[in-house]
């Protein structure tokens, strides 16, 4: 039987705060003492994670928070072992449901647009808010750039899997939810971000209001023509500033919960 060595993840003073709570104190990144370790499916992960870091900064990702976040964080548990091999490749997997794990380089452009918010680069990124959990790699990856990550899925059996797939990394700041994200998760709010895993047509009028002032909201979103395209919104004193990125292919953002 193969060993699951606990995610050397465990963040000094990273405990709960209560959700609400107004405090954004800065996230003393690059001071955790992670260790990356070689495990399992017949690969050194480590090193095989090195080279996805490389391509994803030769591909244009230049915040050291989020190459470093990529380069602990293990993809091969989010997959099904028969996927394993693939894991580290730049592109997106079933994981079951008819969803997918995003690729590392959507997750790595969207991270890094997160820590873009007004609120992260004075205060480094409090409470994020992710929309569609998935197998929960990606809240992962958050875990290791802001104070507490919630994250919502609206299939029960993801849920579930995503619980299983992140109990080994004893993340003390990931919250999952079983939801609607369509709704937000009102009891988290203010946020300093919130990403969508999933594409709408529109953004729902909870993100903006649940996101914080100096806060950022990355999402996919269908444009005029039904293309995809990734979208940011700013949230200041002044009201929200949307731009629109480059063209992205995500799963649907789908109402209710199954
Ligand atoms: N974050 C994942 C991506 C999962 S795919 C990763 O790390 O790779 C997107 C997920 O969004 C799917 O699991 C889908 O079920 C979920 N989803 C779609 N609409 C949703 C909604 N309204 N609320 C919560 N989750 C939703």
């Amino acid at each position: 039987m193969q060993r699951r060595p606990g995610f050397p993840a465990k963040l000094p003073g990273s405990a709960t705060t209560p959700a609400g709570a107004p405090s954004q104190r800065s996230a003393v990144l690059g001071a955790r003492p992670i260790a990356a370790m070689a495990v399992g499916v017949g690969l050194d992960s480590a090193a095989v994670r090195a080279r996805m870091v490389q391509k994803l900064a030769a591909g244009g990702v230049t915040s050291p928070q989020v190459l470093q976040a990529m380069g602990q964080v293990e993809r091969h548990r989010f997959v099904d072992s028969a996927l394993g091999n693939q894991a580290y490749e730049d592109t997106s997997l079933p994981i079951g449901m008819g969803q997918t794990i995003s690729k590392p380089s959507i997750v790595a452009r969207m991270c890094e647009l997160l820590l873009g918010a007004e609120v992260a680069r004075t205060a480094g990124l409090g409470r994020v808010l992710e929309i569609g959990t998935g197998c929960g790699y990606q809240a992962a990856v958050l875990s290791l750039l802001a104070r507490e990550v919630y994250t919502l899925e609206r299939v029960r059996s993801l849920h579930e899997k995503a619980r299983d797939n992140l109990r080994p990394f004893r993340l003390a700041n990931v919250h999952l939810m079983f939801g609607d994200g369509m709704l937000g998760y009102p009891s988290g709010a203010p946020y300093s971000a919130i990403i969508a895993a999933a594409g709408g047509d529109s953004v729902p009028q909870a993100w903006c209001d649940q996101l914080a002032v100096g806060g950022r909201l990355v999402a996919p979103m269908a444009v005029a023509g039904g293309q995809q395209m990734l979208l940011v919104i700013d949230k200041s004193a002044h009201g929200l500033k949307q731009n629109v990125l480059e063209p992205v292919h995500f799963v649907p953002l789908k109402s209710g919960i199954a």
